[in-house]
């Protein structure tokens, strides 16, 4: 492993002028105010404090909410026809691809993810969720129906016809893995469906969001349509999500806290959506392309430093071809370059903060410490506390918390098996049910596995391919409901029946 921690500035002058303004504001309404309570967020690679933020609490929901709620009354938004809000989301999509490189920048330093994963993946993701979306807002159609229903006056008939409307007022609340992609994912289908939306990014992310919302009313979205709130989970995540003029929770984030909203929203039974923690595995059958399977899986889990939802932090190989594939995947975690993420020669950044990087050293620290084999990594590295080796661990027992919670880091475990159904019996054993990648040439366990397999996605020879094209969602407690397609759509329409006689 190779590790230079060379310091960093932004390229851009926009990005360098955002650092430099501040406190940033929220947006409640028209107005973005500066509040009195603030709080810092850092450069995880260095430590070094990058802006001061506006701290939201319970009332400037109350104040967001009601900014929201008369904006889904304000014609301007209400009666918007179909073609210019696909016109809005486009112009919001060319405004992200215009500031791409402010935005990655933003990201990279807010984030601690490399450049060019922000640059050429997550920000060009996010301009893509906006023209797809924008497509579908004149495409949304009720159904006409005649309904089997006899009992009409004589001479009369029942006709019905259905409206899909929006949902309400959303909060979106998302977390710090991919901070724009996140917002952007719960964004676009919730405008084009007409609702008003309160965005409330991670406490540790919140850069791009300001950036992006900036943006967004650039492009002319007409005021308290977004909402901004900057704060804490706790207490402004709580009052959101506990708010009854609050119709629907968009969630990205743990399984802990999607339990704790299950409780928020009951009081006005809100609607929610949760895209929670996973446990993937990947299954390396013994016919796998051994070179292009080695670097789809090593991709799989250590991009973004395995702070991805859908990495693949169990890995299932068999037998035949384990030795080999588990000396290759070493052989490629230990080749990765880390450093800051605005460094070029960087292949990894830090994880989120130093926090996350204890949490991950605990989970390695406790599987050595009960007989697991750490073959590449397994440490952290000195002077650079948000910095965790990626690490391919082998001897790890199916009850051990390495294997069945949720690390978020560069960790992942191989476990040898000979036969397909052993194999999916492993991978279903565990709580979660997000994603999984099968890697085989062959058609007959392609099919199988992806059949018999608990969640939400199955890539076969691939890991983390994603389009807003293809749902998304988790299978038991990997959460409820899926965003992308027309499905994610669906999740901020409600569909009235109106059945008369005539
Ligand atoms: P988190 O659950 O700690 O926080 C997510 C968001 O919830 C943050 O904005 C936080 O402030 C807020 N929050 C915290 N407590 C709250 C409360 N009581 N009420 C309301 N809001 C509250 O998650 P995180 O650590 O930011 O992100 C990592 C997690 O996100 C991982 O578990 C990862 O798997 C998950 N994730 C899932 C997907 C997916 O699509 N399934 C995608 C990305 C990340």
């Amino acid at each position: 492993m190779n590790f230079s921690l060379n310091p960093q500035s932004p390229k851009t002058e926009a990005a360098r002028q955002f650092l430099k303004t501040g406190p940033k504001s929220v947006l409640i309404g028209a107005e973005w105010q500066v509040l009195d309570d603030q709080f810092d967020t850092f450069d995880p690679a260095t430590g070094t404090r990058l802006a001061t933020l506006s701290r939201a609490g319970a009332s400037h929901a109350d104040a967001a909410v009601a900014a929201a709620q008369a904006a889904l009354e304000c014609p301007d938004w209400a009666n918007m026809l179909p073609a210019a809000r696909q016109a809005l989301l486009w112009k919001i999509a060319d405004l992200i691809d215009a500031n791409a490189d402010e935005l990655a920048e933003l990201e990279s330093l807010d984030q601690g993810k490399t450049y060019a994963t922000a640059r050429f993946a997550e920000i060009p993701a996010s301009a893509a969720q906006f023209r797809y979306y924008a497509g579908f807002a004149t495409k949304i159609h009720g159904q006409t129906i005649t309904p089997s229903i006899g009992y009409a006056p004589k001479g009369k008939q029942v006709m019905a016809y259905t409206r899909p409307e929006p949902i309400g007022v959303v909060a979106a609340i998302t977390p710090w893995n991919s901070p724009l992609l996140m917002a952007a994912m719960k964004l676009a289908p919730a405008l084009c469906a007409g609702c008003t939306v309160i965005l409330k990014p991670a406490e540790e992310t919140s850069l791009t969001a300001i950036r992006l919302v900036e943006l967004m009313v650039q492009a002319g979205l007409p005021s308290g349509v977004v909402n901004l709130l900057t704060g804490y989970g706790h207490d402004l995540g709580d009052a959101l999500a506990k708010h009854p003029g609050v119709a629907k929770v968009a969630f990205t984030g743990s399984t802990d806290v999607g339990r704790i909203l299950l409780n928020s929203a009951r009081g006005n039974l809100k609607k929610l959506t949760l895209e929670l923690g996973g446990k993937s595995p990947a299954i390396v059958m013994p016919d796998a392309d051994m070179s292009l399977t080695v670097l789809g899986v090593a991709r799989g889990i250590f991009a973004n430093s395995g702070q991805v939802c859908v990495a693949g932090s169990r890995i299932y190989v068999h037998r035949s071809v384990a030795d080999q594939f588990t000396e290759q995947l070493a052989a490629q975690a230990d080749a990765l370059t880390l450093g800051h993420g605005l460094d070029p020669k960087s292949d990894l950044g830090p994880l989120v903060n130093e926090q996350q990087a204890q949490r991950v050293a605990r989970y390695v620290d406790a599987g050595r410490a009960a007989g697991a084999e750490i073959i590449a990594g397994g440490t952290r590295i000195p002077d650079a506390p948000a910095f965790y080796r990626p690490t391919v661990i082998a001897n790890v027992s199916p009850d051990m918390p390495l294997m069945r919670e949720e690390i978020f880091g560069p960790v992942t475990a191989i476990t040898p098996f000979d036969e397909v159904d052993e194999v999916l019996a492993l991978a279903n054993d565990t709580d979660y049910g997000l994603a999984a990648s099968v890697w085989t040439q062959d058609l007959s366990a392609a099919h199988r596995l992806s059949a018999g397999i608990r969640a939400g996605t199955v890539w076969v020879n691939c890991h983390s391919y994603f389009s807003p094209e293809l749902p998304k969602g988790g299978f038991k407690a990997s959460g409820w409901g899926a965003e992308n397609n027309a499905a994610g759509l669906s999740n901020y329409l409600e569909e009235k029946t109106v059945c008369m006689v005539i």
